[in-house]
């Protein structure tokens, strides 16, 4: 039996673009983009960088925590 201890692409804490746009967290994300880095529509999720996060934070809100 092949046991897989595969760990999240994304970070948890970490704020990532994906979904046309859409930020969230990476444990906000979904399972599916936490594990392959790719959204619904097999897009790269961009991470959000510290700097465009300071430049702007409050561009930068996860839209599925509330
Ligand atoms: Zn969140």
């Amino acid at each position: 039996m092949k046991i897989t201890t595969q760990k999240p692409v994304l970070k948890d804490d970490a704020l990532y673009i994906g979904d046309n746009g859409r930020v969230y967290h990476g444990r906000c994300s979904g399972m599916s983009a936490r594990f392959t880095g790719l959204d619904i529509s097999g897009q790269k999720v961009e991470p959000v960088t510290q700097y465009e996060i300071q430049a702007d934070p409050e561009l930068w809100k996860c839209e599925r925590c509330e």
